[in-house]
């Protein structure tokens, strides 16, 4: 009777296989790709996805995929940039776009988490929290997450512990990225109250 072995290839062994596809993107960034060796959309950047799927030298694509100096916003009117029924062509969202809505709206649900919960609601946040991070679309960015969900129980007890605890959880992404930390201290003015000179 013969045996059949299947081997599970772990993130790094993915990413480690495609040494024949560039490693590094247009923006410095590594290329992220996913188990089926295919560049992952969610993971890398809009330009960087648009670099490796056009399969070009990085001197070829700095000819080819212009770097704008700043965002062009698609103009709704311009038939090129909409679609039927007028719905502009936007792309689906790269790493920075979908962390960008993906913490306004944790900070936003943070900011709105009642000050005293109740048990149910604290229990309904934490496996919120726990799934979010199991379905987040970037999958080494869930991976980072879901570890620091483990090593980090989420706060739930109260609005403003859980404000801090979501707060500390983005800076820990902020370091990995070089970015400087948010001081925690001010996460319901940006969150929830606004700034003192705003109102
Ligand atoms: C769970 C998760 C994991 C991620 N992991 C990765 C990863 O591994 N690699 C990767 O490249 N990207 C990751 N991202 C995306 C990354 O965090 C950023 O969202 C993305 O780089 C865009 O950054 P940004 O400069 O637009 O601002 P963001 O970091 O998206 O922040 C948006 C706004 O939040 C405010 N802010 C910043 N820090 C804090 C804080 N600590 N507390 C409260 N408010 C704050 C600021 O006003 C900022 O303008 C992750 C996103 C999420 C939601």
């Amino acid at each position: 009777m013969s045996t059949t072995t299947t081997s599970v290839k772990t993130d790094k062994e993915v990413v480690e296989k495609n040494e024949s596809k560039p490693s590094v993107g247009l923006s410095g960034r590594k290329i992220v790709y996913d188990k089926d060796g295919k560049p992952c959309r969610t993971c890398n950047t809009l330009q960087d996805f648009q670099f490796v799927t056009a399969g070009l030298t990085p001197a070829a694509a700095a000819v080819a995929v212009p770097v704008p100096a700043k965002k062009v916003e698609a103009e709704p009117s311009s038939p090129c940039n909409t679609i039927a029924g007028g719905y502009s062509k936007d792309y689906p969202p790269d790493v920075e776009v979908l962390g960008k809505s993906s913490w306004t709206l944790l900070h936003s649900i943070a900011a709105t988490y009642p000050e005293n919960p109740t048990s149910k609601e604290q229990q309904d946040l934490k496996q919120f929290v726990t799934l979010f991070g199991n379905f987040y679309p970037c999958w080494f960015c869930k991976a980072d997450f879901v570890k620091y969900i483990e090593k980090n129980d989420p706060q739930v007890n109260s609005q403003d512990k859980f404000g801090k605890w979501l707060c500390e959880a983005h800076n820990e992404v902020n370091v990995k990225l070089g970015k400087p930390k948010f001081d925690c201290n001010l996460w319901k003015q940006r969150w929830k109250d606004g700034w003192d000179n705003d109102k």
